[in-house]
């Protein structure tokens, strides 16, 4: 299997041409072109060359071997847009970051023997953390690219290191940048999205992207998660401030809440307020440690629920957004299980009207 991931990596250069050669540029609102039902894959070798800790470490590089295995055994991995990653700019990275806190890891991460800690919080780093890091930021921003440019409907990012605890001038919990948050930013500079959503399923709280939107109207976050978990913010009680009021929605999940109780709070909680929103784009924190008998989580979500979970997101995206969704991956520790949760979540994107 690890040799026909190899191999399928080695393709991948002809998939980007094929690609390229179908794109048509369109602007947000206009009549798009775009390929029916075609999700964009971005998925880079430097992904694998970030080590978090020892062996063992549960943000291990087999988590995204296991997911490409994944997808080639449902027979998807074939059906995707190969969409190639590429370098974030330090300017793109200063959408959310400060430029102190980029110089740091620059600093810190450039020349690294064996293991080493970022300064600024519990995130280890190897010698392939700073390139992983970079690739990880820029690949999603070209998955940004192809669906506000219509080459693609949706997209997913299998991407390492993960980025929702970072906030502008830290990283934490095994984050470097917030992928997903720089992509909000970058989407409205570069792409003119007016109002962008942005969902948060992992297990933990994404206080990094909060921190980074808190007081902005144009950015709605809403977040399920276990609040009694790392990093021990998500309150309810915490909404937004200043323009950004409302536009901050925390739904604290009980230990032990399986699909029923994460679909619920999707629909009671996202569907109305995305609807009062009208985001242009909707970006997905796709964390899997929500699932069952997860080696950090505590939450009973099976592949059905993520599922589900998913249809949700992507109706609200075809009623909405002209299906823009672009999903990208937080945590998600045991290998099977995160190989079973997204291979269903990616089949949802496939199959989203
Ligand atoms: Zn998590």
């Amino acid at each position: 299997m690890r040799t026909l991931f190899l191999r399928l990596v080695g393709v991948f250069a002809v998939s980007v041409a094929a690609a390229a050669a179908s794109q048509v540029p369109t602007a947000p609102g206009q009549t798009l072109d775009r390929q029916a039902g075609t999700t964009a894959l971005v998925f880079d070798r430097s992904f694998l060359g970030h080590l978090a800790g020892d062996t063992g470490h549960p943000e291990r590089p087999e988590r995204l071997t296991a997911i490409m295995d994944g997808l080639d055994s449902a027979g998807l991995l074939d059906t995707l847009q190969r969409v190639p990653a590429r370098r974030a700019t330090d300017d793109e990275l200063a959408l959310v970051h400060t430029l102190g806190y980029v110089n740091l890891v620059k600093r810190e991460l450039a020349n690294v023997q064996g293991l080493t800690n970022l300064s600024t919080g519990d995130t280890a780093a190897s010698a392939g953390t700073l390139d992983a890091a970079y690739m990880a930021a820029g690949g999603v921003l070209n998955a940004v690219d192809a669906v506000m440019e219509g080459r693609a409907k949706n997209a997913f990012c299998p991407v390492r290191p993960p980025g929702h605890h970072a906030t502008s001038d830290r990283g934490m919990g095994f984050c470097v940048f917030n992928n997903v948050a720089i992509a909000a930013r970058y989407a409205q500079q570069v792409h003119g999205a007016g109002r962008v959503l942005i969902v948060d399923w992992d297990y933990h709280h994404g206080n990094g992207t909060e921190d980074a939107f808190y007081d902005d109207e144009s950015i709605l976050y809403f977040s399920t998660h276990d609040y009694a978990a790392y990093p021990g913010t998500g309150a309810p009680a915490r909404t937004g401030s200043g323009n950004g009021r409302g536009l901050n929605i925390n739904v604290p999940l009980s230990r032990g809440a399986g699909d029923a109780d994460i679909l619920r709070a999707f629909q009671e909680s996202l569907v109305p307020a995305a609807r009062a929103f009208k985001p242009d784009l909707i970006l997905v924190s796709a964390g899997f440690d929500g699932m069952r008998n997860d080696l950090l989580g505590n939450l009973d979500i099976t592949p059905e629920g993520f599922v589900a979970i998913t249809r949700v997101v992507t109706d609200l995206a075809d009623e909405l957004c002209d299906g823009r969704v672009v999903s990208v991956l937080e945590g998600g520790y045991r290998l099977d299980g995160l190989a079973d949760s997204v291979v269903a979540h990616v089949r949802a994107l496939t199959t989203a009207d």
